[in-house]
């Protein structure tokens, strides 16, 4: 018989299996039992379709058989069972997601550490065994086939005869080493504990043959007699832990089912349980990362939930059950009330999931205002990662979710120095604040230096710091929250200025009309406007922009890449009419009107550096600085 060579995917892989230093081998049993799992709910699924009423799901089971004298550990089930081509294909490449992903994030290191954290499979069986035998009858076949691998060598598959339908996955144990017992894993003791660890809610019974001793009665004698017999024994509690009531699961097994499903080191940050009895009767189990994912934020990023009937998953990722807003909530959704075998396509226009879906929107929603409102510190935590999804839903499908999300966002304020919802912002306003004020820049300690705030400030007002490029978006969709209008501290009224100030910077404005226009013309193009301000108090200058485009928007814009619109701000350079370095313009005017204009390219400059803009002409500021001084 010729031996055929592993797929050099596969070869790698098994590389790594077979020398592994891994600590972790144990789930080896994990990835066994699943794999068989797998193969019997194809089986259920497969009759089912078929309408054969032979099979059925109560006569499906998992055994675990050690056998000392062999040093073998089997693993039967009796699932779908493969053919020879399947063994080819199956067998002799890495099929599952999971292996690649492995692969990938392993690399050419060695560090195996990481292996836990991925389903690996199959091969995992390589950790602990020298030689694999695989003897397999598929659904609807007469013919049974054996696959023998002693790892690297290739694989070997012949024609074997076998009872039934399904697959017994022989496991030849290593010799024990110096610091590997693998013969641990035939003793019933391990065997149980690590089927209760890993696969306690595969939802067919795993059997293990246990060894009991009784007491037999020997007549005409007063010494008791035991004799040894062997019993079978369920050990798994089968039950998904979605199906037991909420006071039966610790937070732990939770955490536990979470990390191990979702792949994630992390305990999640949140669960959410729903246990919906109604006209459509639902479960669902759903988990918010402690952090935010590799790749979150990339199209890379699949959102969805897995989706059950009744226990038996029907699709892995269903995206229609969660909206883009809460993407980042993983979990899974199960029904009775919806059929088994409903089509992809039929699903999308599925009632019953519609519902569930607003359902669950719903939920998540209250969730995390509860959240919000009793446990701050995990909320602002929760902020952190996904704080800017939930901005982006906000903005998205031109403000459709903005109701779900609105009470949900957070900003700093100023006056408290943390954290605040539009509500708790527009609760602590003094009845003659009309506005909600708010500064944009890249950090807040930069947003809290703004000239433009100052007057504000002075009134004990607090101003709403924002720092993502999509907040001035995210303002425009709210308009207003709860009557108050927003009003960016660029804004040329902010609402409080006293009519007299008003009336005299107009006038002064008036006044000098002639010198703000030359000095505008003299910025060449910089700036649309030179105007006097009374925002401004102990600082002579600050940049805005006139128009829908502010300075933000338009720091935005130029960091899309490729040749998209060039969308500028109109910016308007404001001076303030009562710093020194106005009167310092006005006598230049008079005297020597292009130290007037130089005066102005300094302000200008300033005004840049002041707004978080680069200057165009670092070189040329300092000269004339020099010649200022
Ligand atoms: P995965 O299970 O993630 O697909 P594995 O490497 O564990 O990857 O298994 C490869 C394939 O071998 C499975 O997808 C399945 O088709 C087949 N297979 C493994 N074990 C069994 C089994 N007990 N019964 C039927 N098919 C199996």
């Amino acid at each position: 018989m010729r031996k055929k060579q592993f797929k050099a995917e596969s070869q790698k892989l098994l590389d790594m299996m077979i020398n592994s230093i891994y600590t972790h081998k144990e789930i080896f049993l994990r990835e066994i039992i699943s794999n068989s799992s797998d193969a019997i709910d194809k089986l259920c699924y497969t009759a089912m379709a078929a309408g054969d009423a032979s099979v059925s799901r109560t006569d499906c089971r998992i055994r675990v058989l050690a056998d000392k004298e062999n040093r073998t550990l089997t693993v039967s089930d009796n699932g779908i069972g493969m053919d020879e081509a399947d063994l080819e294909s199956n067998l002799g490449v890495i099929a599952r997601s999971g292996s690649l992903n492995f692969k990938k994030e392993a690399g050419e290191a060695d560090d195996m550490d990481i292996i836990g954290q991925f389903g690996v499979g199959f091969y995992s069986a390589f950790m602990v065994a020298d030689k694999v035998t695989v003897i397999t009858r598929k659904y609807g076949g007469d013919q049974a086939w054996m696959w023998t691998s002693s790892g690297a060598d290739g694989y070997t598959i012949e024609p074997t005869a076998k009872d039934g339908v399904g697959t017994d996955i022989i496991i030849h144990l290593k010799e024990d080493g110096e610091e590997e017992t693998y013969s641990e894993y035939l003793e019933t003791y391990t065997l149980r504990s690590l089927i209760k660890k890993y696969s306690d809610y595969i939802r067919y019974p795993i059997i293990l043959n246990v060894e009991k001793s009784r007491k037999v009665d020997v007549p005409d004698s007063d010494e008791p007699k035991y004799e040894t017999y062997t019993e079978e024994e369920t050990v798994n509690s089968m039950v998904p832990l979605w199906q037991r009531s909420k006071d039966e699961v610790t937070q732990e097994e939770l955490n536990e089912f979470y990390k191990e499903k979702f792949y994630d080191m992390k305990d999640p940050a949140h669960t959410i349980r729903i246990d919906v009895d109604g006209a459509i009767s639902y479960k669902a189990l759903l988990f918010i990362p402690s952090a935010t994912p590799m790749g979150y934020y990339t199209k890379e990023y699949q959102k969805g939930l897995e989706l059950y009937s009744s226990g038996v998953m029907i699709m892995e990722r269903c995206e229609d059950l969660i909206p883009e807003h809460f993407r980042f909530v993983k979990g899974i959704v199960d029904s009775r009330d919806l059929s088994l075998n409903i089509s992809r396509e039929l699903l999308q226009h599925n009632r019953q999931l519609k519902t569930i879906a607003s359902n669950i929107e719903k939920k998540i929603r209250q969730e995390l205002k509860k959240l919000q409102e009793n446990e701050r510190e995990k909320y602002e935590k929760f902020w952190e990662s996904f704080g800017l999804q939930l901005k982006y839903g906000i903005v998205s499908d031109y403000g459709a979710h903005r109701d779900i999300l609105k009470d949900l966002i957070l900003y700093h304020s100023s006056r408290e120095n943390k954290l605040q919802t539009l509500k708790e912002y527009v609760d602590m306003m003094p009845e003659e604040q009309k506005y909600i004020y708010f500064a944009t820049a890249e950090t807040v300690t930069m947003a809290d230096n703004l000239p433009q705030t100052e007057q504000i400030k002075d009134k004990g007002w607090s101003i709403l710091y924002m720092t993502d490029e999509v907040d001035e978006f995210v303002i425009n969709i709210l308009g207003e929250y709860e009557g108050k209008q927003f009003k960016s501290v660029n804004d040329k009224d902010l609402g409080i200025e006293d009519e007299e100030d008003k009336k005299d910077t107009e006038l002064k404005e008036e006044e000098n009309k002639v010198m703000l226009d030359y000095l505008r013309d003299s910025l060449d193009g910089k700036v649309t406007a030179v105007r006097l301000s009374h925002k401004l108090k102990s600082h002579p200058v600050c940049l805005t922009a006139d128009g829908e485009v502010s300075l933000e928007m338009e720091k935005y814009f130029s960091t899309i890449p490729g040749d998209g619109p060039d969308i500028k701000a109109q910016r308007v350079l404001e001076l303030n009419p009562t710093h020194k370095a106005f009167y310092m313009l006005m006598d230049a005017w008079q005297l020597d009107k292009d130290r007037c204009a130089r005066l102005g390219e300094l302000l200008y400059d300033q005004a840049l550096l002041i707004a978080g803009l680069p200057v165009e002409n670092p070189a040329r500021l300092t000269e004339l600085m020099w010649e200022m001084i």
